[in-house]
This record gives structure tokens, sequence and C-alpha cells, in this order.
């Protein structure tokens, strides 16, 4: 086979420049009516956007916060996470996942994924369970619910342990009869710009059903207040700031859109690499996956990047090496540990994914990858 021909106009590995284009007025009015009223901490388009956004996930409550680490982090201090307090969760994500659990005094307690999903492997949760549990922190990896209906069962089997969705890849997923963000006692999700929701810069949301939980995250998200100048607990300067809201509110008319491509892009993607010497991610039939990033298992990899790279197609590896192998967590975990998860972070590869990339740029993405894997 011939190197692909004619090289296109390069691809990005995420395109945001024909998003804007798109809802570039919208956008571009929303931004200015925020500068003209001039509310930029909790204007108006911060409760009108956790409004729109509590609807779309199906919760009673959305607290936006400044990041996804932050509504990570708010999620364990509106639990009252204690220093020795123990949270299941698992060693393939990124460091925020884990990081918020060590920077309460709290002990990850990390479970291996299963392969097929590149999730949490459920069946391996509860001997890992001791009265030490305050919670489990399952992450929808890659844009695909983790198994929530297995871990809320194993959860409430244990005297209702809170169970935190790291939803960071997943807003806008489907799981059965509900929507990631709504599936457990808090979803935690991301905006940043390169996440299936994004902004213009950091943001992020907690939600819930649960009222004692929504008002504790409120409270923490601005220094612990109850009332102005109340400070009832410990908080953090954690409020997502009113311009953000507004570049949300604008991204949400064109969601359901975007979502419905990804999934398109997803699906077509599995097609064309078939029958390939690339090893697939499984989405299970109960859920569909958003593709926060679109992931393949390949050999070779690093080979394989600079034959992409050379042939104008980006990729990135999500992520190279597992929590329980980083020098900042190796201590919370044994020899032997979640060796599925270092298979898999060996050779996991992300290609290029976004709602507006077009089947000429997947041809050549997908041409280019069966060309370097030769
Ligand atoms: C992006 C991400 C986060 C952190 O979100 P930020 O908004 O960057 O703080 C946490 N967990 C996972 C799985 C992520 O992908």
């Amino acid at each position: 086979m011939n190197a692909p021909g004619n090289p296109l106009p390069k691809i990005d590995f995420i395109d945001l420049k024909s998003q804007y284009a798109a809802l570039r007025s919208d956008i571009n009015a929303r931004i200015q009516r925020v500068l003209d009223h001039g509310q930029y901490i909790m204007g108006p388009e911060v409760a009108e956007s956790e409004a729109k956004l509590a609807a779309f996930a199906g919760t009673k409550h959305c607290i936006t916060v400044a990041s996804g680490t932050e509504a990570l982090l708010i999620a364990l201090m509106a639990l009252d996470l204690k220093p020795g307090d123990e949270v299941i969760t698992s060693p393939f994500t990124f460091a925020a996942t884990a990081e918020v659990i060590v920077l309460l005094g709290g002990v990850p307690v990390f479970v291996d994924i299963n392969p097929a999903t590149c999730n949490i492997d459920h069946r391996l949760i509860e001997p890992r369970i001791t009265p030490r549990t305050r919670a489990i922190m399952p992450v929808s990896l890659y844009g695909q619910v983790a198994d929530m209906d297995e871990i809320n069962a194993i959860a409430a089997r244990h005297g209702n342990i809170p169970v935190i969705e790291d939803a960071a890849q997943s807003f806008g997923a489907r799981y059965r009869a509900g929507r990631s963000c709504g599936l457990s006692t808090i979803g935690c999700t991301s905006f940043f710009p390169s996440k299936p929701l994004g902004c213009y810069g950091d943001g992020g949301a907690l939600f819930t059903n649960d009222d004692a939980i929504a008002k504790a995250a409120r409270e923490i998200r601005v220094h612990g207040q109850s009332a102005r100048y109340t400070h009832t607990r410990v908080g953090v300067g954690g409020r997502m700031d009113t311009l953000q809201c507004a570049v949300i509110l604008g991204k949400l008319a064109r969601f359901d859109w975007e979502l419905q491509r990804r999934r398109e892009i997803g699906a077509r993607y599995h097609a064309l690499l078939a029958h390939t010497d690339v090893e697939l991610l499984t989405v299970r039939d109960d859920r569909d996956c958003v593709w926060g990033q679109y992931t393949v298992f390949v050999e070779d990899r690093t080979k394989v990047q600079e034959r992409l790279q050379a042939m104008g197609v980006p990729t990135a590896v999500h992520y190279p090496r597992p929590l329980h192998r980083q020098v900042a967590y190796q201590s919370y975990a044994a020899e032997g540990d979640c060796l599925l998860s270092d298979i898999a972070a060996a050779r996991v590869m992300s290609l290029p994914m976004s709602a507006d990339l077009t089947e000429d740029q997947q041809d050549h993405v997908v041409e280019a990858l069966i060309y370097a894997l030769k």
C-alpha cells in the first residue's frame, strides 16, 4: 500500500476553531452581555447555566465550580472526608482523581480496570472495602460511563457508601435510563476546553439530588460561607466565573448535535478499524460513549505515533503511566497491583476526535494509521 496521498490541511487533535466559528455570534453576544452588566463573579449566567446543566443531567442540583479538579475536591469535602479515610478509585485516570483524595489526607485505594472498557472493574471493588472506606470514585473514562448500577449496589450493601462519578470525560453520555453525572451520590465534570462540553478556560460542576450535599458544596465553593462573612466550615475559593458560564450557555445550544456527531464519528472509527491490527475499546450495549477521547490499543506505539505525526495526524496518550506507578502515588499500591492498567497504559493511543471532524479528515486518519502499522 502506498503512503496516503495528498496531505490534507493539518488536522487538529481537537477542532475548537470550527466549533467557535459555528457559535461565534451567539457566544460573542453572551460575553458582551457579561461585560456590560459587569457581574463577573456569581452573575446571573451562573444560576442560569446551573439550571440548564441540572436539567440536562437530570439532577436536582448543579453547582458550578472553578474546574473539574475543584469539583472532585469539593465533593470529598462535602462528604467530610477525614485524614485516613479510604477512597476506592481507578489508577488509570488523570492525576486529579487521586490528587484530591491525598490533598485531604485520604488514602486512594487503587482497583484495577476491566481492559475491555478501561473503566474500574466492579468485580474487584468489594474485597477492597474496609471499615475506613468513605467513598467509591469510579471514572467514566474516554466518555463511557463506568458500571454504575453494579457499583451503586456494592455501595448500598456496605452501608450506603457514597459514590462519586468522575465524569470529566463523559458529560452527556447515556447509561440505561439515565445520564452521566446523574447516576450516583455526586457526579463531577470538567469544562476544560477539550472535554465534551468545554468553556474557554477552566470550569467544572458537581451534580447531586441530595439537598444537604448541594448546600455543603455551595458553601465550600465560597470559603465555607453560609452567609456573607459567616464561615461555618472550611472551604475554598472555588467559583466558576460568569464569563465561563456564559460560554457554556452558548455551547449548550449545539451540544445535543455535537454528542450525536461524537457518537457517529466513534462508530465510524470502529467500523473502519474493525479488521485492522488496532484493538478497539468495547462500548457496552446499555450505554453509549461520547468519546471524550477516541482511544485505541496499538503495539509499538512510539513508532506508530511518529509515523502518524509525519503524515500530519496528531495523537495523544491518555495515559502513559497509571497513578500507582507515579512517584506521588506509588506508595498507595503494592507490587503487582493493577497489572491490567499497566498493560493498557503501554498500548493506548488517542486519535483526533471532535464533533467537527469531517469524513475526509477521518478517512485520512484511518488510512494513515493503517499505513503506520505496517
Ligand atoms: C480533565 C479531568 C479531570 C480534571 O478536570 P480539570 O477541569 O482539568 O481540573 C479530572 N478527571 C479526569 C478523568 C479528567 O479527564
